[in-house]
């Protein structure tokens, strides 16, 4: 007998086990579209011109000391102006509490244990479907979650109008979590006018609106178009939290770096809250990660890296637009008699391809193609090389 005899395995990841199938997998042929990385049209990963040139300029140059438990602060500044504006009043006012995060999830997952500790008997408000890890990061910080309607299946597009009476319909001051740009899986995101109507709504509600920006500069290409939806909810006066990553848009996945940001009504409440996350952050990881930091505050700052940045940023999106293309064109021309408009209606990495559980096992089993069961295709891992052969699969399957 043992400590751990009790201990089960754990069910696996379902986005990091599709990345386990695949490796084992022994064809030549095989195809990952599961893993949510960005990929080069070799289906290679990526590091970007900017982070190499960062890299240079840091080497030999920095110490490894402990950053503060907030992190680098020159870093969260930079990080502000791209989801606030470069002008913002806010930060000017320094009426926001923001902390250096371990990317996207850590930010998440900071602000679910501020939610948890501050506003003990709230709820979270999820998106149907949403980001599988959104709900173990809520459901670990012990916060009951609710959801709201948002894909509708047989569009393959934006139930608006549910998504508006789900809004109406919750108990006023919800926590509500959104995507800011680049819908994970759906790859459906609001228009302008519904993001203005959506904000209305909480405005009216004195519902929280939690933005997840793990995708800004994916969805258009620039990062300025796709922090639209929080300026119009930062214009309506909203009081908003932000989860920012580096992962996608600056290619950093594992350097693990992000901002935790929450709007405040003053500097003197900015503060406070800035440092009650400091206080979760310090029993949980003490510090963050410094070099990442550096890579991101060193790109931002010098105008002429951020400007090669923007371009590398625009190059990913691109890529990723023209496969799109590339992929209905080939399913178009297979004779497919499906309607594969989504392809190129859905933005951001993914698409949602409205392929079964079932659709998805033969095209593993019988193509050696990998991603996960609910039909989510990554578009980052479809390359002008297996493109077609991607189309022919999925023509096969869905015949
Ligand atoms: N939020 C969404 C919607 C995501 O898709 C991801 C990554 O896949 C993340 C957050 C966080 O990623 P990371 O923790 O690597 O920044």
């Amino acid at each position: 007998s043992s400590w751990w005899n009790h201990v089960e395995p754990a069910p696996k990841d379902p986005i990091l086990g599709v990345t386990e199938a695949f490796l084992t997998d022994p064809s030549p042929h095989k195809v990952n579209v599961g893993v949510g990385a960005y990929r080069d049209d070799n289906g290679k990963p990526v590091v970007l011109e900017c982070v190499r040139e960062a890299e240079r300029i840091i080497a030999g140059n920095k110490n490894m000391e402990y950053l503060p438990m907030g992190g680098s602060m020159h870093m969260v500044e930079e990080t502000l102006k791209l989801a606030y504006g470069e002008n913002s009043d806010l930060i000017k006012d320094k009426k926001i509490a923001a902390i250096q995060a371990l990317s996207g999830t850590g930010a998440c997952r900071v602000f679910a244990d501020f939610q948890k500790r501050f506003k003990p008997d709230s709820h979270i408000y999820i998106p149907v479907p949403t980001w599988s890890n959104h709900h173990n990061i809520w459901r670990d910080a012990q916060v009951p979650q609710q959801t709201f309607r948002y894909y509708h299946p047989e569009t393959k597009g934006l139930d608006f109008a549910s998504l508006m009476e789900d809004l109406k319909n919750a108990p006023s001051g919800s926590f509500f979590l959104l995507h800011a740009c680049a819908h994970n899986p759906t790859g459906v995101d609001p228009t302008e006018e519904q993001w203005k109507e959506i904000s209305q709504q909480m405005k009216v509600k004195g519902h929280f609106p939690f933005f997840d920006m793990a995708y800004q500069g994916f969805a258009s290409g620039d990062p300025e178009r796709d922090a639209k939806a929080i300026r119009i909810f930062l214009e309506d006066g909203h009081l908003i939290g932000c989860a920012q990553s580096y992962a996608k848009n600056m290619g950093l996945y594992g350097q693990r770096v992000g901002c935790l940001s929450l709007v405040c009504d003053d500097d003197k409440q900015a503060i406070a809250v800035k440092s009650q996350l400091q206080q979760i952050a310090r029993p949980m990881y003490s510090n963050p990660p410094v070099h990442g930091a550096l890579v991101v505050s060193t790109v931002l700052s010098d105008p002429n890296l951020k400007n090669l940045w923007l371009k590398e940023v625009k190059g990913m999106a691109d890529r990723i637009i023209g496969m799109r293309t590339a992929l209905r064109e080939n399913l178009e021309n297979l004779g497919s008699p499906l309607s594969w408009e989504h392809i190129t209606n859905q933005i951001g990495m993914f698409c949602y391809s409205g392929m079964t559980p079932e659709q998805v096992d033969r095209l593993t089993s019988e193509y050696h193609i990998y991603m996960t069961r609910n039909g989510r295709i990554s578009m980052a891992g479809v390359t002008t090389g297996n493109v077609g052969y991607l189309a022919n699969a999925i023509h096969e399957v869905t015949k």
